[in-house]
């Protein structure tokens, strides 16, 4: 066969352990790699703002580790289906390979394209590599889907990780390259406003800056990961965790690298072990998202315990439109939430422990829907993932898989005095309150007068009141949650 062959990129966004991309390149044929920006196949799931930002930079990186290869990605925008069928009839391709992608709208597109090219007699084939295993392969002893993540764990680490592959160390060249689109063209990256400073501060999306962002934490941080993980840091320095969130989420790394490379770790350094084990577990965690979302397709609307389907949430009001935007703003006089809200909105990325207290808090103290925060989340991510992001915030409200009790709800309070004890993550996100001193830094609205006048701070001024009280919204979400069992079997 002498044809050239189509990597049709997506969620893989490497040359590293990209499966799709070794077996075309050891057919011994011209490749032509093909990115399609659809915003339609995805639907309500469409890229958020930032994730755009992050594939703008993503692409960028990655047409350049192909250019030293004398090859390229020619990029597209529209339908995924019309631009395949049109490239391939247009270059007599009779074979494409992709990665398997198993968010429910990426299986449906996936189907469809495969249909349609059987119509013209070419052949897809989808190549696992974006998880550590396809989600169906895994099942319980009696066959059905796992709804416990420690079975799941226990099953998952009974297997074989394979092996990652190399990057190809060359590619045959095309030289009847299609049209291309250039990233300009697709206006990714925000100009008027430009809000993403703190975010070209913060990353290095592409496959280099995700094997730094690695290299990093195996030799930085991995050994205290499992003391360290929980607490906060300011951004721009040496993180508690890997910060490899949206590298996997974009496919710039695999699972599997990860994996390998955290075991290899702790082989040669057993100071290292303890703190890889728990990250190799939380690697596990998303791959349970992902077992998740596979076996519950409506787990980013539908809550995956259905009995909360009537749980009664507070309807819609003004107070609720605006207790949501001091939430989003990062301005519910809660520290700990404030800062997380505005790291998030700086930098495109939480901290997991804050992001569990402010979800807490949304769904909980204020009693607003988890949808409505997993869409802000959607928007502002760079790791914004429908599998973790929809299982997590289930996890969180209490109507998820193998979810936290309902009634075990956090106080921001002592989260806040727990995990950011000296008050750091706060005092660089809240600069507002940043005087207070440690034993008021999580409860600004006490420290005495005197003391907030002399740092000039004016609480339900300059820095807002609590928007609700933590015992009365406790109790009002405790109240609702009765309520739910004693009306639901
Ligand atoms: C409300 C809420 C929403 C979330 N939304 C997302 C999301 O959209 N995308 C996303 O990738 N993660 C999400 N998470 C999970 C978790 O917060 C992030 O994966 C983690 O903070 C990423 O930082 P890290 O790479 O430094 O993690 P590390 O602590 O270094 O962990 C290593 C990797 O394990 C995976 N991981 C860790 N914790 C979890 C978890 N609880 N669930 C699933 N995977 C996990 C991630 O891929 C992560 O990169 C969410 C958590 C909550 C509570």
């Amino acid at each position: 066969m002498t044809e050239p062959i189509i990597v049709w990129l997506r969620n893989d966004l490497r040359l590293s352990d990209n499966l799709a991309l070794y077996q075309a390149n050891k057919k011994g044929v011209p490749v032509l790699l093909l990115y399609v920006l659809d915003d339609e196949a995805a639907g309500t799931w469409r890229m958020g703002s930032t994730s755009r930002w992050w594939l703008h930079y993503s692409l960028e990186s990655l047409k350049t580790d192909l250019q030293k290869l004398g090859s390229d990605v020619i990029l597209r925008r529209g339908s995924t289906v019309d631009v395949i069928i049109e490239i391939s009839r247009q270059l007599g391709v009779k074979e494409i390979y992709c990665s398997k992608q198993f968010e429910p709208w990426a299986r449906e597109l996936e189907q469809i394209l495969h249909q349609k090219l059987e119509e013209y007699g070419i052949t897809l084939n989808c190549c696992a590599g974006q998880l550590l295993h396809a989600p169906g392969k895994l099942c319980t002893k009696i066959g059905k889907s796992f709804q416990v993540y420690t079975p799941f764990l226990r099953a998952l680490t009974a297997t074989d990780i394979r092996i990652p592959k190399p990057a190809p160390s060359n590619l045959l060249k095309f030289t009847r390259l299609p049209q291309s689109d250039t990233l300009k063209d697709w206006c990714l990256i925000p100009i008027a406003p430009d809000w993403a400073g703190g975010m070209r501060k913060a990353w290095q999306p592409g496959e280099t800056g995700a094997q730094k962002r690695l290299n990093s934490f195996l030799e930085k941080s991995a050994a205290t990961y499992h003391i360290n993980r929980d607490r906060p840091k300011q951004p721009y320095c040496t993180a508690s965790t890997s910060k490899l969130s949206p590298h996997l989420h974009f496919g710039e790394i695999t699972p599997a690298i990860c994996w390998h490379a955290a075991k290899l770790k702790a082989a040669q350094d057993p100071t290292h072990s303890e703190g890889l084990e728990i990250f190799l577990k939380e690697l596990a965690w998303r791959e349970f998202s992902y077992h998740l979302i596979y076996h519950s397709t409506d787990l980013p609307a539908e809550p995956f315990r259905k009995r909360f389907v009537s749980f009664p949430w507070q309807p819609p009001s003004k107070v609720r439109s605006t207790q949501l935007k001091a939430w989003q703003q990062g301005k519910t006089g809660y520290p700990i939430i404030d800062a997380g809200l505005r790291e998030l909105w700086t930098t495109g990325w939480m901290h997991n422990r804050v992001r569990m207290i402010a979800a807490s808090f949304l769904t909980k103290h204020l009693l607003i829907p988890w949808q409505q925060g997993q869409d802000w989340f959607w928007d502002c991510l760079v790791d914004a993932n429908l599998a973790s992001n929809s299982a997590s915030w289930q996890w969180v409200s209490g109507c998820g898989a193998d979810a936290a009790p309902y009634f075990r709800i956090f106080n921001p309070v002592i989260q806040g005095q727990k995990f950011d004890a000296d008050g750091t993550y706060v005092r660089f996100w809240v600069p507002e309150i940043a005087k207070i001193p440690n034993k008021y830094i999580h409860t600004p609205w006490l420290c005495p007068k005197h003391m907030l006048d002399m740092y000039n701070i004016k609480i339900g001024v300059t820095y807002p009141l609590p928007i609700v009280d933590h015992k009365q919204a406790r109790d009002r979400a405790l109240e609702a949650y009765q309520f739910l069992k004693s009306t639901t079997p």
